[in-house]
């Protein structure tokens, strides 16, 4: 399969899926029916067998319980990922109260999330009817998210997942990590990320960056825009005053929830800041 065959099916699915856009019956105001959620992806390729998977198996990135490429799939050869940026709308939104979520970033969230489900099961299927083998860890019945799994309320591993999102995109080329956690693409940070493996080859990308953090200025923005004083240039973010945070929200708005501050209103919020200093 092409690249362009398959990336054209995915641009086409996320520019004329309904699920990308707030239906009238969901809608948390009448003015955001019809809203779209997703921009066109940015997507990137890595081998299946590239040497930084076996890394994140490493105690204090994500541990031994992170399964491989091959692990869900044994013939897998190629990891594709791809980041959605969060429309326009959605970003501005979020922009306006600097303590509470937009009812359009809480869409972007929830809504948002059952779309991404939708692409990884389009993708598979794309892939399948091609005659390849296919998987999507986040809608693999073993994919497991664990919390708390330490008492360290700054522990890194404080959540953690046999499979990892922004890891994949990182190791695919789409960009590296910031201060927040979140990972800053050409297009930004405000958005969410899907993976899948596949037995089908594909010409890895090459990763323009070197370091876990090449992107991010540490310019502080996001530190000074949480609402839960959970991120500090000195020791990172605090994954449990996040979490504490956003559950906050969803007592007022479940099922919906999120936060988003870190990703808006800051230098890498659509694209790769500036260096501070050059
Ligand atoms: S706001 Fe600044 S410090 Fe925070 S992740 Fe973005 S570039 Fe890094
Ligand atoms: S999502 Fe909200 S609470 Fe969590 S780190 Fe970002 S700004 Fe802070």
């Amino acid at each position: 399969m092409e690249k362009a065959y398959l990336e054209k099916a995915l641009g086409d699915l996320i520019n004329t899926s309904p699920g990308n856009y707030i239906t009238r019956e969901t809608a948390l105001r009448p003015d955001l029916a019809g809203m779209r959620i997703f921009d066109e992806p940015l997507i990137g390729y890595a081998a299946a067998g590239d040497p930084y998977f076996a890394e994140l198996k490493k105690p204090g990135i994500i541990g031994s319980h992170f399964m491989a490429p091959r692990e869900w799939l044994d013939s897998a050869e190629t990891v594709i990922a791809l980041f959605l940026p969060f429309t326009e709308q959605v970003k501005a939104a979020n922009r306006k109260n600097p303590d509470w979520p937009a009812d359009e970033w809480l869409h972007a969230r929830i809504e948002g999330q059952a779309f991404q489900n939708t692409v990884c099961r389009h993708a598979i299927d794309l892939l399948k009817g091609q005659g390849f083998a296919a998987s999507a860890p986040m809608i693999d019945s073993r994919f497991s998210q664990t919390s708390p799994v330490t008492a360290d309320k700054n522990e890194q591993g404080y959540y953690t997942s046999n499979w990892s999102e922004r890891h994949a995109a990182y190791v695919c080329g789409l960009g590296t990590f910031g201060l927040s956690k979140g990972l800053i693409t050409r297009r930004g940070i405000a958005g969410r990320y899907i993976s899948f493996i596949t037995s089908a080859r594909f010409e890895p990308d090459q990763r323009p960056y070197t370091g876990v953090y090449d992107y991010c200025s540490r310019c502080g923005a996001c530190v000074r825009n949480c609402p839960a004083k959970a991120i500090s240039l000195e020791t990172g973010k605090s994954h449990p005053l996040c979490s504490a945070f956003v559950e906050s929200t969803r007592k007022k708005h479940a099922p919906r929830y999120g936060c988003g501050k870190c990703q808006v209103a800051v230098p890498c919020e659509s694209g790769i800041p500036l260096p501070l200093f050059s």
